[in-house]
Order: structure tokens, then C-alpha cells, then sequence
């Protein structure tokens, strides 16, 4: 043999030395680049052909969802459990956002695929989903691109919005226009009748039903929860254990990047927040009955920036008392150490891993909302034999679990306490907690205020979820607000008996005390919410309670324009806001609106309608029709209508009114005047920003 022939041997040797040893080259690129870190969501072999990806995991169901918040995520991953669990299929759930196209119609096996979609803003696609809609928009109607694929669907919306579950709908329309098979019905779970769980559940139950006959799948009777991960407990706390850190960067092990001025590198958003220094933090009503607390973030040492008319969203933690009472019914450990590697590489892990289990329950799983019927169902196997029956019955009765569980407002540590006499529930999988609760998300807060104004810090305008209960005698909390309370109320030396008396308290030095002194993980998400470019277009502000929030940044700018970049004041458009509130206790930045007034002058209005404070309700809406001529007028010179806050029956109530001031004062009928809103709606001079 000559040099070459050697040279040729040694590269086949190489070759079939790589072949043999393929997949533990896999795993440990997987181990060492994917697994331990939960934002990628991405397949190891980073292809973005779905059959590909399908065919190198054996999976033989796809279920692919788009979300904004993490919402649609985890029905998605609850719908692809189930399948699991009951009918033994290999399910891949996946993330649109990472994946082609191109090989939807040649699926292995002509595998049926689920869409769980969410709306987002008017009628839109999740921001992550803009590549699956370019996608759908370039599919040819009637040329049957997609005639061998079959598919279920469910979308969720919130049905105040006038686009109710655009995106999911859109979808549907596509597809089936390019020759898709729907199995069953377009599910919509609508957030804003607050039934989204149920709305699922029914949805479910009827796709399951049709995909069992279809697909003929044999339900499994020996239906053992089968997790999607591998548990190994540890026996150290090293650099690389997650103690609640909210992103990878946070963790000892790693390094932060700075920029040139010094200041945190981003992107800043779902997958990795800033750590923000608190400057200011007070309470804004007068009576202690309700709290609502202005907070005020520096965002100075980050690469964050904002706009006007933003979303704040502030990461949470779950308090000292629904941690211990969630430990409490499971008999966790806090201290154990553990890590988890997801099965196969299309698995994300929900969480930074190592960690332990307290870190787990107090900072990534949202363990305090009301208990869903679903998660009780997965349960059932788990429960104490005494009440296994009881147990059973509940999970399939929608109406008796809305009496017994969703009517009391029990969270799952304590319906599970309740309905076990107070005893724990000893035998439910750790892994299986984990798999079935949803994430602990951020929060959004409307920004109120100006990034003319000011650049370098974010205000939000919380108020503080906290209601007596009668029936079990445990407040109901929200997470996020009573923890921006505790911080406000520590920032004091003199409020100890106000601190005592609050129904949750918090860890507010955070992992590794990333968080002492007042600071919080944040992020912005960018929203369509703006002012008219041009600033001598008059503007309708209808914001009561915290619906304020985005106008006060509205009206700061404007005042910022004024007194900072010297606009001429009679270029300025009239801005008037209708705020609402109970009283004079609760009304927001009350002498705020009086400094403004001094330097717009006539520019500004407030129109203030105090609802308690006189026989007869007042709202908004009233005060709206008062004006109607006035509105008709500014409407006639352009104005723009934004409306921010509730989006139950505010939102409904001051479209109503607008709808009647149309129809009177152009002598049109209700429903023309219903297709003028829309189409302002339409061209964004009819904006909301409501939750
Ligand atoms: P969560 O923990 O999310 O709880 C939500 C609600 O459920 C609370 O009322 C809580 O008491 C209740 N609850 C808790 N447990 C249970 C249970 N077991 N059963 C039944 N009910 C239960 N809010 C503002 O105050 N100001 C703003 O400017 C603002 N802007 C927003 C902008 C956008 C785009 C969106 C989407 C929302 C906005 N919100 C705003 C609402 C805000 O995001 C939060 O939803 C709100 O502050 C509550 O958060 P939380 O974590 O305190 O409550």
C-alpha cells in the first residue's frame, strides 16, 4: 500500500467508525448543545423539514402550535400528552415557527397533524408564525397543494375582539382551500367568556373520538403515565444548577455580554429578560381597601428601548404561601436536586435543568390559578382510593366541577387538599406535575409612560388582585400584582403591619439574590398601539381604571413634545381622555392630569366619570354620549378612538356608544355605522388595548 491507498483506509475506517457510532455522537451534541437549554425548542439536528425531522424521530402525530404568550403551547402539549398516553402514538409537538412548509403534504405515513393556533392584536398570527402564514398566503386556492394532508384544528381568541380567532380561522380557510382534510371542527376556545379550557375539552373529546375511527387507534388499557423525560437526582448544587434563575445568562456558569457603553446585551424577550432595577414604587389610592401600585423600572443598563403605547411584561415568582401549600399536598422535597433530559431531541425541557424541586414550584410552574378539568382527569390514577371515585366523577362532570372546584376559585394545592380531607395526595409523579401545569408566565402591563419623556425608565400601572373568598376562606391572589405590592410596601421602613397583614408574601431576593433591592426580570413587547404620526391629528382617549395606563404615556408625550422638542402648541391636535373610576379614592394620578393641563392648555381635556359617587352608576360611556356632538365633530377632523382596560363589558359598552353617536349624527343605521368602526378599526383609527 502507498501513502494514498493508507490515507484512503484511515478516511473509510473514520467513516464506519462515525456510522457505528452515530447516534451516541447525536446524544452527546444533544446533551451538550440542546437539552439544557429550554428556549431552542428547536430538533437537534436543527433541519427545518418537517418530514424529515418526523422520520429520523419515528413519530407517526404532529402537532404544531403558534403562540404569543405560551398559551397555545401548552394546549398543544396537552393535546399530544393525551394521544400518548392513551393511544401509545409517538407524538412530535412543535413549534411553527421552527420548521418548512415545503413537505406538509408528504408526511411518513400521511400522518394526520393538530394546529393549536392563538390570535393575537386584530386578527393576527402569533409573531413566532408569520413564516407558517406567508406560507399559507403563497398556497394557489384550488390547485390542491395540500390534498393529502389531514387535519384538526383549534384556535384561541377572546371574542371581544372584533377579529375573533383571525389567525386560526384563516388557517383553516387556506387549507382546506388547498385541499386539506379537516377531521371534525375548528375548535375556539374564547378567553373572553373565560371558557378556553372547556371550550377545549369538548373540542378534544370530539377530535379524539374522529381520529380513533380514522386512524382506527386502540385505546391502551394499561394507560401508566409514560413521561417524556429522564429523571436523575443529584447530589450537589454546582454553577450550572438552576435555582429559579429566569434565563440560561443568569446562571454562575455563564457570562453576560455587555455592549461597548456598558450596557446588557439583549434580545430581551420570552427567552431572556433583564434584571431591572426598581426606582420607584408607590401606592396610588387613598383607601386601603384596594391597592394599585406605580412602579417605575430603570431600563438604563440594557440595550432595552420601547415605544409610546408598549407592553411591559414582568415576570413573576409564586409566594411563599402557595409554594409551601403545593409542597404540602405532594410531599415534595424543595431541596431535592435534580436534572431531566428530554426522551428524544424534539423535546424541550419546560425549564433550566439542573435545578431542584423548589425552584421548580416557586419560579416555573404557574401553580395558583383555578385547577383545570383536564389536569384533575390526569390525576384520577393518583388519587387516594377513598376518593377515587368522587375524584373520577368530577373530571367528567363539567357542571358539578364548576360547583365543587371552579365556583370556590380553589387553586390545584388546595382543591386536591379539600377534596382529601386536608390529607396529602402522596402518590403523584414529579414528572408528571411538571409535564401537565403550564409555565409561570410574564405579565403585560399597558407602559404608562413616555419613551420621549422618559428613555430610560418604564412605568406600569398594576392594581392588585386580591378578593376575599367566603367559601374557603383563602384570599384569591393574583401572582404578579401582590408580589409588585410586597416590593413596594418593603421599599418602606414603616409599613411592617401593612406587609404582615397581605394574604401572600414573597422571596424578593430571588435565586442567588438576583433580585435584592428591588429588582425584577422584564421584558418589552412591542404592540401596535400609537399615537397618529402626525401630531395635529386630535386623538379620543377612553381608559377607565388602570385603561389609563397607555394615555398617560400618550398624553406625557405629547407634553414631552411640548416642553422638551418645543412643538408649537396650536400645531397640536386636541387630545381628550374619559377616565372612570368609584371615587376620588381610586382615582389615578389625580394631580398628574392638573400639571399636564398647565402646559397643554386646551389641548388636553380629562373627562372624569366617578361612578360611586352619586345615586345613579356613571361611566365612561355616558360621559361619552354627553359629547356626542364634540366627538362628532373632532371624528369629522380625524380623530383617532383608542380604548384601553377591560375587555368584558367596557370595551363592548363604549363601541355601543360610538356605534349610536355614528348612526345619529350621520343618520345612518346601526349597522352601517358597525361597518364604519370596522373599517377604522381596520386603517388603526379605532385602536384597543384591552385585557
Ligand atoms: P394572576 O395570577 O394572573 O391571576 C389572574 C386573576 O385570576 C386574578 O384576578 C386572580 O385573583 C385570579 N385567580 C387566581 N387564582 C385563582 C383561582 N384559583 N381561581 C379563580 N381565579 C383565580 N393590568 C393592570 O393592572 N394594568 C395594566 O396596565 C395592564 N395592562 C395589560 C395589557 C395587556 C396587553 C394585557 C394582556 C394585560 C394587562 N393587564 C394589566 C392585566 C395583567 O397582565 C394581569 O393579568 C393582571 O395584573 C393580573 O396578574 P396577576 O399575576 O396579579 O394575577
Amino acid at each position: 500500500m502507498n501513502s494514498t491507498d493508507l490515507i484512503a483506509v484511515a478516511v473509510l475506517v473514520a467513516l464506519f467508525w462515525l456510522y457505528r457510532n452515530l447516534d451516541s455522537i447525536k446524544e452527546f451534541i444533544n446533551e451538550q448543545f440542546f437539552d439544557d437549554d429550554p428556549a431552542l425548542g428547536v430538533n437537534s439536528s436543527g433541519s427545518r423539514d418537517l418530514a424529515e425531522v418526523l422520520r429520523e424521530n419515528d413519530k407517526n402525530y404532529l402537532v404544531l402550535f403558534g403562540s404569543q404568550t405560551g398559551t397555545a403551547e401548552d394546549y398543544a402539549k396537552k393535546f399530544g400528552k393525551e394521544l400518548t398516553a392513551r393511544f401509545q402514538l409517538r407524538v412530535m409537538v412543535a413549534d411553527l415557527e421552527n420548521y418548512d412548509f415545503e413537505s406538509l403534504n408528504d408526511l411518513p405515513d400521511n400522518m394526520p397533524v393538530t394546529f393549536v393556533i392563538s390570535t393575537y392584536g386584530e386578527g393576527d398570527f402569533p409573531d413566532g408564525s408569520v413564516n407558517f402564514e406567508q406560507f399559507l398566503n403563497e398556497l394557489d386556492e384550488g390547485d390542491d397543494a395540500l390534498n393529502s394532508l389531514r387535519f384538526s384544528i383549534f384556535g384561541l381568541g377572546n371574542t371581544t375582539y372584533e377579529f375573533f380567532d383571525g389567525a386560526a380561522r384563516k388557517a383553516l380557510d387556506k387549507l382546506q382551500a388547498a385541499g386539506a382534510n379537516l377531521i371534525g371542527r375548528l375548535g375556539e376556545g374564547d378567553d373572553g367568556a373565560g371558557t378556553t379550557d372547556e371550550d377545549y375539552m369538548t373540542w378534544k373529546e370530539e377530535t379524539i373520538d374522529l381520529l380513533q375511527k380514522e386512524l382506527d387507534l386502540q385505546e391502551d388499557e394499561n394507560k401508566d403515565y409514560q413521561p417524556s423525560f429522564n429523571f436523575t437526582q443529584l447530589n450537589e448544587i454546582t454553577e450550572k444548577t438552576s435555582l429559579g434563575e429566569p434565563s440560561k445568562q443568569y446562571l454562575p456558569s455563564e457570562t453576560l455580554q455587555y455592549n461597548a457603553e456598558g450596557k446588557q446585551r439583549g434580545p430581551f424577550d420570552l427567552n431572556q429578560p433583564f434584571i431591572a432595577p426598581i426606582i420607584e414604587s408607590h401606592e396610588l389610592f387613598e383607601s386601603p381597601e384596594r391597592n394599585c401600585i406605580h412602579t417605575e423600572f430603570d431600563i438604563s443598563g440594557s440595550e432595552i428601548t420601547y415605544e409610546t403605547g408598549d407592553h411591559l411584561a414582568i415576570w413573576p415568582s409564586n409566594s411563599n404561601e402557595t409554594v409551601a401549600q403545593f409542597l404540602k399536598v405532594f410531599q415534595l422535597n424543595p431541596d431535592e436536586i435534580f436534572d431531566l433530559k428530554a426522551k428524544d431531541s424534539t423535546m424541550k425541557l419546560p425549564f433550566l435543568s439542573p435545578t431542584t424541586i423548589g425552584a421548580v414550584v416557586r419560579y416555573y410552574l404557574e401553580i395558583t390559578g383555578p385547577i383545570s378539568r383536564q389536569s384533575l382527569g390526569l390525576l384520577v390514577n393518583y388519587a387516594p382510593a377513598s376518593i377515587k371515585d368522587h375524584i373520577v366523577k368530577l373530571s367528567k362532570d363539567k357542571d358539578l366541577f364548576a360547583t365543587e372546584l371552579l365556583k370556590p376559585k380553589y387553586n390545584l394545592a388546595d382543591a386536591l387538599l379539600s377534596l382529601n380531607n386536608g390529607e396529602p395526595w402522596n402518590n403523584v409523579p414529579w414528572l408528571l406535575l411538571i409535564e401537565m401545569l403550564p409555565k409561570l408566565l410574564p405579565r403585560y402591563y399597558s407602559i404608562s409612560s413616555s419613551s420621549l419623556s422618559e428613555p430610560n425608565t418604564i412605568h406600569a400601572t398594576s392594581i392588585v388582585e386580591n378578593t376575599a373568598n367566603n367559601i374557603t376562606g383563602i384570599n384569591t391572589t393574583g401572582v404578579t400584582t401582590n408580589l409588585l405590592r410586597h416590593i413596594s410596601l418593603s421599599r418602606s421602613n414603616n409599613k411592617f403591619s401593612e406587609i404582615e397583614q397581605m394574604p401572600v408574601h414573597y422571596d424578593l431576593n430571588g435565586p442567588r439574590n438576583l433580585f435584592t433591592d428591588s429588582h425584577l426580570p422584564i421584558h418589552v413587547r412591542h404592540s401596535t398601539f400609537r399615537l397618529p404620526k402626525n401630531s395635529n391629528v386630535p386623538v379620543i382617549m377612553i381608559g377607565p381604571g388602570t385603561g389609563v395606563a397607555p394615555f398617560r404615556g400618550f398624553i406625557r408625550e405629547r407634553y414631552a413634545q411640548v416642553t422638551k422638542q418645543n412643538i408649537d402648541l396650536t400645531t397640536l391636535g386636541k387630545m381628550i381622555l374619559f377616565y372612570g373610576s368609584r371615587d376620588n379614592n381610586d382615582y389615578l394620578y389625580k394631580d398628574e392630569w392638573i400639571e399636564y393641563g398647565n402646559i397643554l392648555q386646551d389641548k388636553f381635556e380629562i373627562d372624569v366619570a366617578l361612578s360611586r359617587v352619586q345615586e345613579k352608576k356613571v361611566y365612561v360611556q355616558h360621559r361619552i354620549m354627553e359629547r356626542k356632538s364634540e366627538i362628532t365633530d373632532l371624528l369629522n377632523k380625524g380623530a383617532h378612538i383608542y380604548v384601553c382596560g377591560d375587555a368584558g363589558r367596557m370595551a363592548k359598552d363604549v363601541q355601543r356608544s360610538i356605534v349610536t353617536i355614528l348612526s345619529e349624527t350621520k343618520n345612518i343605521t346601526e349597522s352601517e355605522a358597525q361597518e364604519i368602526v370596522k373599517a377604522m378599526k381596520v386603517a388603526g383609527k379605532y385602536q384597543e388595548d384591552i385585557w
